[in-house]
């Protein structure tokens, strides 16, 4: 399976850095990096050795960890990214962020990635009016979405969304009530992902 199934802390630990995985509890005092801010292993309070490869390679897992994104799916967007007009770190986070089940957090209709992608697969959003339940869904301009009328009356759907109604949205999204309309793509200072892009693009133009 492509997918990371292990412990999702060990995430932020391996990656030195707080991404933010859990929704709530990374806010708390049971934060797994809060409590034990080493990388996860026999060796993970050793020595870290930081070689222009490495310091790559945590760039790109870092950005692809915070997504959820499988590695070939990743690269793939690299490549599209490139063939794209502008900067390719930029296009790339751009990318990432255009996804569906980023869309679906960034309305704060999850409170996590990982939550709004399980969302997505169980078939609670349409796209321009038409069911979706593809979380890697590229959205452009324009795009609507919105929450299933069958699924805004189930009582653990209703608990989500009042739990999580208090958190901000960004200003390429307009969120009213269930629809969600991405206005633009965001711009770089809007995207909030721990890193710095260029080594993305030095690590896969090696
Ligand atoms: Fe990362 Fe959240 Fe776990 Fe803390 S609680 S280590 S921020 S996933």
């Amino acid at each position: 399976m492509a997918r990371y199934t292990g412990a999702v802390c060990k995430q932020c630990r391996r990656e030195g850095k707080k991404l933010f995985l859990k929704g709530d509890r990374c806010y708390t005092n049971k934060c797994g990096f809060e409590r034990r801010s080493y990388a996860p292993g026999q060796h993970g309070q050793g020595r870290k050795k930081n070689s222009e490869y490495g310091i790559q390679l945590r760039a790109k897992q870092t950005a692809r960890r915070y997504y959820g994104i499988p590695e070939k799916q990743f690269h793939k967007y690299f490549v599209i990214a490139e063939k794209k007009v502008g900067v390719t770190g930029d296009n790339l986070l751009k990318i990432c962020e255009s996804r569906l089940d980023n869309v679906v957090y960034s309305a704060s209709w999850g409170k996590s990635r990982s939550q709004a992608r399980q969302l997505v697969t169980h078939g609670h959003f349409t796209v321009n009016g038409k069911a979706c339940d593809i979380p890697s869904r590229l959205l452009k301009e324009g795009d609507v979405v919105a929450i299933k009328e069958t699924s805004t009356q189930k009582n653990e759907f209703k608990a989500m969304l009042e739990e999580n109604a208090s958190r901000p949205i960004p200003q390429w999204l307009t969120v009213n009530g269930t629809t969600a309309k991405v206005e633009r793509l965001p711009e770089r200072e809007e995207i909030t992902v721990p890193v710095e892009e260029h080594l993305i693009v030095e690590f896969y133009s090696k």
